[in-house]
């Protein structure tokens, strides 16, 4: 790991390589300023003992100029099957003499702290690159669905083929893409407001429950937004055809770039760990509990609406996730609740992203917005019934998964 030793000027000299940085080196910007978590002496183990250092790759004289290059140089770039416009960079400070130039930010041992503030924004803004990347690749195969033209749909003009939007399997992925889309938009929405009104709500009980809100939803977001990357990038490839497989469509771009999402800023294995067993645990599990029978509100509210085709399969997707809820919160064997965990946020990231697409369908449905109210039902009536089979998964304990022993899974 790397350390940092003082300096008589009250600067740290750092020392130490780094790997996966991403954009530790380019020519965008005359310098770079590295935020490196590093170890003073004598500092307590384990992640208590880490400080933060900012570490610029070229040195600023007094007057705000730049002065000479810093001890910071690039060991090498990574070759990687997707972003090939983010250099990831193996970093290493101090190779050529005392220490890289470091400066601490924060106080000694309070790295963590600092970076955890920094990582759980980060957070949120993979979990939106999720959503990117499926809203660009949903429009490009929106469009060459409507130009590719391939077989003959039901009811067309005998004489010609018909684009394949007309047929129901590709309009079936593109409902999907789209209605994905729009709930994970809905989700990273409240999820960036509640950070928003964590600081600024004009009360402190109001800040107090926005960043609660905040705190369960973040590894939601970022998780369950970028696994839905990954699959809805495969399926706007499936829409191109063969021509999804080629690069030149573009689509297998959008595939392989969306494939880092569901790994950085923390894995959406630790996503959901982090989910069942920091973020459900919040006030004895009464803060979860509150916020899924808050929710109920918007299903109820569409039946009074004459909307219960879209408020019905809501209400049982908040049934079925109150139940995992339960089981997860009164289990008190670790291994069990870690094994339901990602199958948990997965049912999360689906129920509570098809109720907010049920809150704006209640407001489309107002302003006359069909296409709205269109995704919405689609979402509530043919994608949340499906996690409600997630049950099972989450709820069977580790036991299965361990039925095999390290060596007995390669026979
Ligand atoms: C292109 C790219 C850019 C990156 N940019 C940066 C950057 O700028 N800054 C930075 O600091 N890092 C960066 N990273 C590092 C990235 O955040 C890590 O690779 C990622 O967090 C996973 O850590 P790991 O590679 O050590 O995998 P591992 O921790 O070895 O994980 C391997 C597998 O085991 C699982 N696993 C590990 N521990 C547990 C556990 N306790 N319980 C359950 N499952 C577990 C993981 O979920 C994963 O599936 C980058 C990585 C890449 C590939």
């Amino acid at each position: 790991s790397s350390r940092a030793v003082p300096a008589d000027d009250g600067s740290w000299r750092v020392t130490g390589q780094k790997i996966f940085i991403t954009y530790g080196d380019h020519d965008l910007t005359p310098n770079i300023i590295h935020f490196v978590l590093a170890r003073t002496p004598g500092s307590p183990p384990g992640t208590k003992g880490i400080s933060l250092f900012l570490v610029p790759k070229v040195l600023v004289n007094d007057n705000g100029s730049l002065g000479e290059p810093n001890d910071v140089s690039t060991v090498s770039i990574e070759h990687k099957l997707g972003i090939h416009g983010s250099p990831t960079c193996v970093m290493s400070f101090g190779d050529a003499g005392e220490g890289a130039v470091g400066y601490m930010i924060g106080e000694e041992n309070g790295g963590m702290r600092a970076m955890f503030t920094m990582m759980n924004d980060a957070r949120v803004a993979v979990g939106l690159e999720g959503l990117a990347i499926s809203e660009r690749s949903y429009q490009q195969a929106l469009t060459y669905a409507q130009e590719r033209r391939q077989g003959r749909a039901v009811g067309a003009d005998p004489t010609q083929s018909s684009p394949i939007i007309e047929h129901p399997d590709v309009r079936r992925m593109l409902m999907t893409m789209k209605s994905t889309i729009e709930a994970m938009r809905a989700l990273i929405y409240l999820n960036a407001a509640s950070i928003d009104r964590a600081h600024s709500a004009a009360s402190d009980d109001e800040q107090a429950r926005a960043s609660r809100v905040a705190d369960l939803l973040t590894p939601i977001s970022k998780a369950w937004s970028t696994d839905m990357g990954v699959e809805l990038t495969s399926v706007g490839i499936q829409v191109n055809g063969g021509m999804g497989y080629v690069e030149e469509a573009g689509s297998a771009q959008h595939f392989r770039d969306a494939r880092i999402a569901p790994i950085y800023e923390g894995t959406n294995g630790i996503q959901a760990i982090d989910l069942v067993m920091r973020k459900l645990p919040m006030d004895g599990g009464e803060f979860v509990r509150g916020f899924i029978e808050e929710l109920h509100e918007v299903p109820r509210t569409l039946e009074e609406r004459g909307l219960e085709d879209i408020g019905r399969p809501l209400a049982a997707g908040l049934v079925a996730l109150l139940e995992a809820t339960d089981w997860l919160l009164g289990c008190d064997d670790v291994n069990d609740r870690l094994a339901g965990a990602s199958p948990y946020l997965r049912l999360a990231g689906v129920v509570i992203g098809g109720v907010l697409l049920g809150k704006q369908a209640l407001a489309a449905d107002q302003l006359g917005e069909k296409a709205k109210v269109a995704t919405a039902r689609f979402f509530a009536g043919q994608i949340v019934p499906a996690v409600g089979g997630l049950i099972p998964a989450i709820t069977a304990g580790a036991g299965d998964l361990f039925a095999l022993d390290a060596q007995e899974l390669g026979g």
